[in-house]
């Protein structure tokens, strides 16, 4: 595994104020809108906001006689996806009809892979805090059609329906129940939006609908879950309920803690968990029964006669994978033993391949470590008082490196490099030729420190006489000093002089 992830793994989740000790156990199905500008089979676009029905081809309406036909882009994304989460590609995959009736799906089926997905399994990392993480096992990746949408709250009388997204590429991921707590959750949907944006994949755009989970919950007595992981035998795990299409970090945290005291609950009254869909309400926190939860063969999944199995070649994976980015781990490692930061510091930087990209032009030539903390505290800050993104930043990372470069030479003070970042930041401009022209140099010339250090020893008698007898009160002198220097003083020059002028 990655070196600098010799971690250990979080305890389980253990509901506190019921009877017995009871575990989570958590597994999640994301749906991840492909980053494809038309659709899995047809050639519509995918525009997000585009007038209702405007995308819509006659494949998508699902007029009779139109016949699919795949999307290679999105098979690639499907591709590079599971190269990102370490698994096994599938060189032969193939469509399944799901069968199912509802207003948004005029095909009356879902072409989805139940018995050939093109990807197997695979695993990521998930950051609990520094040194804690857990690794979260892929089941498999498949591709499917997203369906279109129902409007019933635009009229009393009559329902809407707006076909735009139905037929958009979609991969669900699903991954094995090894998730064991709400924080996990919400950690593992993160690092999966992370991820699948480094790739390109999918834009992880949760509000819009582009990403968003089914949840499994169930809980188990302790020690039931290890079993499990030790034997694969499910009958070792407790009843699942599946809350449905969560596109939030904070409700997908609160619908589990919910779902999980429910289920405790009934299980300590001697009840049982019946399997089921439920939904999550937002606005009184707990979930709702939506259907019994139905099991494959209620929608009599068989091959789509109108698509021929997907056969890809293994030259044609590895010239995809010749192609994937430096992921958000290996990063990680990188930045921790290159510019030695902390894995904290290390995490802020690489949460967007942007910003990665913004420090190591900044670092160049710098020190690692004043470089990130110039780029996580006085940049990111400053964006975000801006309401800003490192897309809009209005200082290049040439100029912060200049900014930096001068505080290393010793020719501006820190906090006067604040103030030309201030500059930088509103009027643009190349920093070494604004300390020059402004006159923001540090004076490191010992002669003037030193008659700014006299003069106000010669203005303050009584303090020269306190400091003496008591060496902390220099500090007041530094302030004086740097106060008649504007700042510009040199503070080591000056913490020198005060010194020696005062063991005089
Ligand atoms: P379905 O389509 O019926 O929901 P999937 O195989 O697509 O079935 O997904 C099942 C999901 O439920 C997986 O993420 C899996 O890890 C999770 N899961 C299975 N059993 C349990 C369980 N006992 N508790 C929690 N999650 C579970
Ligand atoms: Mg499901």
């Amino acid at each position: 595994m990655l070196d600098h992830l010799a971690y250990t793994s979080p305890k389980p989740k253990v509901i506190a104020g019921a009877k017995y000790d009871w575990e989570l156990v958590i597994g999640l199905e994301i749906h991840a809108q492909i980053a494809s500008k038309a659709k899995l089979f047809s050639g519509a676009s995918t525009k997000f906001g585009a007038e209702p029905n405007s995308n819509v081809s006659f494949v998508d309406a699902a007029m009779p006689g139109m016949l699919p036909v795949i999307n290679e882009f999105c098979v690639e994304q499907a591709v590079r996806t599971g190269l990102g989460l370490k698994a096994e590609i599938n060189l032969f995959s193939a469509f399944d009809r799901k069968n199912y009736f509802y207003p948004d799906l005029p095909q009356g089926y879902q072409i989805s892979q139940l018995y050939h997905p093109i990807v197997g399994e695979g695993e990521v990392i998930v950051e609990m805090g520094p040194g804690v993480a857990r690794k979260v096992r892929i089941e498999r990746l498949h591709l499917e059609q997203d369906a279109g949408k129902s409007i019933h709250d635009m009229d009393p009388n009559m329902s809407f329906v707006d076909l735009n997204r139905t037929g958009v590429a979609l991969m669900e991921i699903v991954s094995k129940p090894d998730i064991r707590g709400p924080e996990e959750a919400a950690a593992y949907v993160t690092k999966m939006r992370q991820l699948l944006r480094y790739l390109g994949t999918c834009d992880g755009n949760m509000q819009n609908g582009n990403m968003r989970a089914d949840v499994n919950v169930s809980v188990c007595r302790q020690g039931q879950h290890e079993k499990f992981m030790e034997t694969g035998d499910f009958s070792h795990l407790g009843t699942r309920c599946e809350l449905k299409n969560m596109n939030s970090m904070r409700f997908i945290q609160l619908a589990i803690d919910f779902e999980a005291r429910r289920q405790i609950a009934i299980l300590e009254d001697g009840g049982e968990i019946k399997q089921e869909t439920r939904l999550y309400d937002v606005e009184k926190n707990e979930t709702r029964s939506m259907r019994s939860k139905e099991e494959a063969h209620d929608y009599r999944y068989f091959p789509c006669p109108d698509l021929l199995p997907l056969e890809i070649e293994q030259e044609w994976v590895d010239d995809i994978a010749k192609t994937i980015p430096e992921l958000p781990d290996e990063k990680n490692a990188r930045f921790v033993k290159e510019f030695g930061l902390s894995e904290y510091d290390a995490g802020v930087l690489t949460a967007e391949a942007e910003n990665a990209a913004f420090f190591e032009k900044v670092a160049n030539g710098n020190d690692g470590k004043l470089a990130a903390n110039w780029v996580i505290n006085e940049l990111f800050g400053r964006l975000k008082k801006d309401d800003k993104t490192i897309r809009d930043c209005p200082v290049t990372p040439e100029q912060l490196g200049g900014v930096i470069a001068l505080i290393t030479k010793g020719d501006i003070s820190g906090k006067i490099a604040k103030d030309l970042f201030e500059i930088v930041y509103t009027e643009g401009g190349v920093p070494a030729e604004i300390v020059e022209a402004r006159g923001m140099k540090q004076v490191t010339d010992t002669g003037a420190i030193e008659a700014a250090v006299i003069k106000v020893m010669a203005d303050n008698p009584s303090q020269v006489e306190k400091a003496r007898q008591n060496p902390k009160l220099a500090g007041w002198f530094v302030g004086q000093v740097m106060k008649a220097t504007g700042g510009k003083a040199n503070p080591k020059a000056v913490n020198e002089i005060i010194a020696a002028k005062l063991a005089e």
